[in-house]
């Protein structure tokens, strides 16, 4: 027996039910990005490796452990299957001199990253995400609108549960000066760093702050805050972005702790998080990154923006989201039933012509009684069976048959069938003789 192949761990089919969902929700956010003057752009979901180890950050857990790397077989070229978008992102607009051509840019991208880690409820290999990136911004004022968009996309689908937790990372001096009263704390604490805090402790030591081992959190709340290295400038950006969520009436947390997993922060950082996803609570993350565009050979850009994780959105929105919003089955307007070959030329005519103007047919393929061919236009919830023999096909006639409610079949010639479907889809002569004569018979 042939073993049937199954999909690679950790990365998932999504099937047309579930698919449909993630179209609608996608729909929302292309609306509600719009809504604040961001552009789509697309960029390819394979980079030179080089690019995320300078963006992302050599010691980082994504460049040390999670990346799907490989070799170009034809010239060896090292490849990376993006792991996030802010770098291609970045690279794309400063390969197209995206700024120099048009000032600032509000982007937006989505699709599939790829991250090697352990498969778990909440975390995937491949995962989606929608970016949002502001370039070319400089000023607290687009910190603020980042966030305030969060809570409104959170507003739209009707969720509630998620809390907004915000820190700063200064500038790379302050962080510099906070780093060396981190490592002398760390240092005295040695032998109650876990291995990978070892490793980092002079090579990313704040890294060690984002910890997620339970018997560390105690030694990385006492550690130095880097709130207390912050310079008049940094703190001034701060307070500004404080102001603007405080005059929107948004609430969050300051957590001192939030560094993020990627080393191109500084100042502004955020997450919004939850409590009902278990585990992997935050469902979206970002901040600014002024100094990554000039890092990766641009022009020095100020630049801010965040990523949100489709999956786990998507798994909040359909356990306390508005069901409204959730996909149906779509309903073909009409269900083509036909038997013969002159019947079935006739049956292909006629579904094209209504899909002219603009109505969802389904055809019945694959032959079959009239009768089995009904059951299944019946089952696919369709107002209407088309329905073409032999007769109708002499005659370049079609038959229509109501399936739901009592209006009785009836045969129209082919030159009137739109009309006539569209008549009776929407509220033309069938259904209005209906509803009018009871309206009329009330009101005489
Ligand atoms: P985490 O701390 O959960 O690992 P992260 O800091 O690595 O997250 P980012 O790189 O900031 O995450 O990605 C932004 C968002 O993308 C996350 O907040 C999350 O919603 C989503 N995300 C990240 N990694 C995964 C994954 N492996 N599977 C599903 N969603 C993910
Ligand atoms: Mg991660």
């Amino acid at each position: 027996m042939i073993q049937t192949l199954q999909a690679v761990r950790g990365m998932n089919d999504i099937l047309p039910d579930d698919a449909e969902t993630w179209e609608n929700f996608e729909d929302i956010v292309r609306d509600w990005l719009k809504g604040y003057g961001y552009r789509p752009v697309r960029m390819p979901i394979v980079e030179p490796t080089p690019l995320f180890c300078r963006a992302i950050g050599e010691v980082t857990d994504i460049v040390e452990k999670e990346m799907y790397s490989f070799e170009d077989a034809l010239n060896g070229e090292k490849l990376t299957l993006r792991p996030e978008g802010t770098a291609g992102c970045a690279r794309a607009a400063i390969q197209h001199n995206l700024m120099a051509a048009g000032g600032p840019q509000r982007l937006y991208y989505q699709g599939p990253m790829f991250r090697h880690e352990r498969p778990q409820k909440g975390r995937y290999r491949q995962f989606h995400q929608i970016g949002a990136e502001a370039l070319g911004f400089a000023g607290p004022d687009i910190d603020a609108e980042l966030i305030l968009m969060g809570a409104r996309l959170w507003g739209q689908l009707g969720l509630t549960d998620i809390r907004l937790e915000l820190n700063s990372l200064g500038s790379a001096p302050e962080r510099a000066a906070h780093r060396e009263a981190l490592i002398t704390y760390l240092e005295r604490h040695r032998d109650e760093l876990d291995e990978d805090a070892q490793r980092r402790l002079h090579a990313n030591p704040l890294r060690i702050l984002d910890t997620k081992n339970p018997a560390m959190q105690e030694l990385a709340d006492a550690a130095p805050k880097l709130a207390d290295y912050l310079g008049d400038e940094s703190r001034a950006h701060f307070d500004a972005l404080r102001a603007l969520l405080d005059d929107a009436g948004l609430t969050y947390r300051i957590n001192h702790r939030l560094v993020r997993g990627l080393d191109y922060y500084n100042c502004t950082v955020f997450e919004w998080m939850t409590d009902r996803l278990g585990g992997q609570g935050t469902v979206c993350a970002g901040g600014r990154y002024d100094g990554l565009l000039e890092q990766l050979g641009g022009k020095p850009t100020p630049a801010a923006g965040f990523a949100m994780g489709m999956e786990r959105l998507l798994a909040l929105w359909r356990e306390g989201g508005e069901a409204e919003y959730l996909a149906e089955r779509p309903v073909p307007d009409v269900y083509v039933v036909n038997q013969g070959e002159n019947a079935q030329r006739l049956a292909f005519r006629a579904a094209e012509a209504l899909r002219e103007i603009g109505l969802d047919v389904l055809l019945h393929c694959g032959g079959g009684s009239f009768k089995s061919q009904l059951k299944k236009a019946d089952a696919s919830g369709t107002p209407y069976a088309l329905i073409i023999g032999d007769d109708e096909a002499a005659s370049n006639e079609i038959g229509i048959k109501p399936l739901r409610g009592d209006g009785a079949q009836r045969r129209v010639p082919f030159a009137a069938l739109a009309e006539t479907v569209a008549d009776m889809l929407y509220g033309g002569e069938h259904e209005d003789v209906g509803a009018g004569q009871g309206a009329q018979d009330g009101s005489v």
